[in-house]
């Protein structure tokens, strides 16, 4: 997989180690999540707050784990401080109530915003027009250390096909840093069919399960 990884870096001319993989893990055995971490994946990614919970427990290997799925308000307290970055913020209640949470337990969560490129309404994420003002309203809360973007193209089997969110993404990012006088160096974006593509326009961490774990049930 790393060596995929720097293949593909060096294509677009960038550091390979500027480039985070996040293994994906939902549905995925603690003894194989285990397996991967002492093969040297150092960083997880987990959709589901149940589920992620007792592999966060029993798999002490790994260095750090980041929540990837969609997530609900009333979950946020058992998420917060769990996980070192979130990636699926895409509405202002969810920043609101991890600002909330955040201030109780004294520490800073560390954020990506989703955006939905493509509209698709079964997709989550800000809408791309709106992503700008979300970004401005959060930027200033104390316990969100707000780093990037995230998005989630539709499924294509040609990943060419994907490019073209992955260019948004970056845009958006780039005006945005702009616009909100803020740093946001990370985009998360790219999976198993896409990854190479997403290096190519600019991803730092890319999310990564069935070309490591294989398919998923
Ligand atoms: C499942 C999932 C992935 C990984 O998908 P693969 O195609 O198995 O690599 C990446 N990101 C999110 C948000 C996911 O839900």
């Amino acid at each position: 997989m790393r060596s995929q990884i720097e293949v593909a870096a060096r294509r677009a001319g960038r550091e390979p180690d500027s480039i985070k993989l996040v293994a994906v893990t939902k549905m995925v055995e603690i003894d194989e999540i285990k397996e991967a971490a002492r093969a040297g994946v150092e960083a997880f990614g987990e959709n589901y707050v149940q589920e992620s919970r007792e592999k966060i427990r029993q798999v002490e290997q790994a260095k750090e784990w980041h929540f990837i799925g969609r997530l609900q308000s009333n979950k946020v307290r058992q998420v917060l401080g769990l996980f070192d970055l979130i990636h699926s913020v895409d509405r202002f209640s969810l920043a609101e109530q991890i600002q909330k949470r955040a201030e109780q337990k004294e520490l800073i969560q560390q954020i990506l915003i989703q955006v939905n490129i493509s509209g698709e309404e079964t997709k989550s994420g800000v809408e791309r027009d709106e992503a700008i003002t979300l970004i401005n309203r959060v930027k200033g809360f104390p316990g969100i250390a707000l780093r990037g973007l995230m998005t989630m193209p539709p499924y294509f089997d040609d990943p060419e096909m994907a490019r073209p969110y992955f260019r948004i993404l970056r845009e958006i990012r780039d005006k945005a840093e702009g616009q909100c006088g803020i740093s946001l160096p990370e985009l998360s974006m790219g999976m198993s069919g896409d990854y190479q593509v997403a290096i190519e326009e600019g991803a730092t961490i890319i999310r990564v399960g069935t070309a490591i774990f294989g398919p998923r049930d």
